[in-house]
């Protein structure tokens, strides 16, 4: 029997299009707004624009030299093959080693997974611990790739408000009442993104009595923790009895100025680095080997650079701070950590995103809404002081024009 050819007959299809059928969840994931202002800054620039780039977050310092080489080396010597997928143990065991030296605990390399940045941990600790209608806690204004994996996976996000009043720390009864049996997972950042926050040893400890004894994880979000500028960083790893709860993020990218090679990491109990290993294995396979050799000669090699950065981002934040303060409109806390400045801007009479808006537009200094931020951040705006101390003076001077043009 001769099988019949399937003839393509062209007048059967109709001309419509395809319309794009994306999966439900698509819908509920979010995005940062940096990027995107970027893009705007940008397109403005390629008319001829001059503009103060202070929108996003990055250090505009180089990746340290001796961490270019590290790298160049290790690319040379054939690091340019899969590795494990929790990372090459000579990074897991640098990673255990410098996290329990900074906070004072014991670390053991299983605890240690390696992914590329740190926003991978969010991701992956979303996808490994939230059950749909599971809540989870967040804080607002915030990160907000937070709210936006927790709505992804289709938990409830709660957030927990951080207010100027309380120095954009959060308040401890306020989080106990937002405890229900549902809540999975409180995640907690200190030094903060938007905010420059810095939460007390103090804040820690009540955040750990207001759980108890209660199966909630926290993720402990400490990318800018080598970035303090008054205090000290503690962190809830350093609690013994919240140890086997405690989900730590930390990285390269800000402390290293290394935001390009996208290197992160997570320290949680093994049964937990397994799982997340194997969410590597199904999305990445591994972290870049050649960056994780580079990432080990970051941590073992001169620190220098860190100390460097840390003193030039508080002399920019005062600069910033100072001068926000002199200008009509503006009200702005003195962050105690990371490099951003959150300045109340109530009583300018605009909206976050209209200001944000028309700074870009008509000052030529771009920054982001506090809306971006969540809901708690109407009424701010977010500036970046990752940049150099002239164009930080160059924006302070357009936006006091601006402002002073608008009566
Ligand atoms: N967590 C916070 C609070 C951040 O601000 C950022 C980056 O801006 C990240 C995580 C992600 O860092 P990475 O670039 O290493 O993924």
């Amino acid at each position: 029997m001769t099988a019949t050819a399937i003839r393509f007959d062209r007048s059967e299809f109709s001309n419509q299009p395809f319309p794009l059928r994306l999966a439900e969840r698509m819908r509920r994931l979010g995005t940062e707004t940096a990027f995107e202002v970027l893009v705007r800054a940008r397109a403005l620039e390629a008319k001829g624009r001059d503009v103060v780039h202070l929108e996003i977050g990055e250090p505009d310092f180089d990746t340290p030299q001796n961490v270019i080489e590290a790298g160049v080396n290790a690319l040379r010597g054939g690091f340019t093959h899969y590795g494990p997928s929790a990372g090459l143990p000579k990074l897991r065991e640098g990673i255990a080693a410098e996290v329990g030296r900074f906070r004072n605990i014991q670390v053991s390399p299983e605890e240690v997974v390696v992914v590329p940045g740190g926003k991978p941990i969010i991701f992956f600790c979303m996808l490994a611990l939230a059950n749909e209608g599971d809540e989870v806690i967040y804080p607002n204004p915030g990160f907000p790739i937070y709210e936006s994996m927790i709505n992804f996976v289709g938990a409830r996000a709660v957030p927990i408000p951080l207010r100027e009043e309380r120095q954009f720390r959060l308040d401890v009864n306020e989080l106990a009442r937002l405890i229900t049996p549902r809540t999975r997972l409180i995640i907690l950042n200190s030094p903060a993104n938007p905010t420059g926050g810095v939460l007390e040893e103090q804040d820690i400890r009540d955040v750990v009595t207001a759980i108890g004894d209660r199966n909630i994880m926290v993720l402990s979000d400490e990318i800018y923790s080598r970035l303090i500028f008054e205090g000290q960083h503690f962190s809830p790893l350093s609690v013994p009895e919240f140890r086997e709860r405690t989900i730590l993020l930390d990285g390269f990218s800000k402390t290293y100025a290394m935001t390009g090679w996208r290197l992160g990491y997570g320290v949680m109990r093994p049964d937990l680095a397994a799982h997340i290993a194997r969410l590597m294995t199904n999305s990445n396979s591994c972290t870049a080997s050649f960056t994780q050799m580079a990432g080990a000669e970051a941590l073992t090699g001169d620190q220098a650079s860190v100390e460097r950065m840390r003193q030039a981002f508080r002399e920019r934040r005062d600069l910033m701070v100072d001068g926000l303060n002199r200008i009509k409109g503006f009200r702005c806390l003195r962050p105690k950590g990371a490099f951003y400045v959150f300045p109340n801007i109530e009583g300018t009479g605009w909206t976050s995103q209209q200001l944000a808006s028309a700074l870009l537009d008509e000052a030529g200094v771009a920054c982001l809404s506090g809306a971006a931020f969540g809901n708690y951040g109407e009424g701010y705006i977010r500036f970046s002081v990752a940049n150099s101390p002239e164009n930080i003076q160059k924006a302070l001077e357009r936006i006091e024009e601006w402002v002073k043009a608008r009566g």
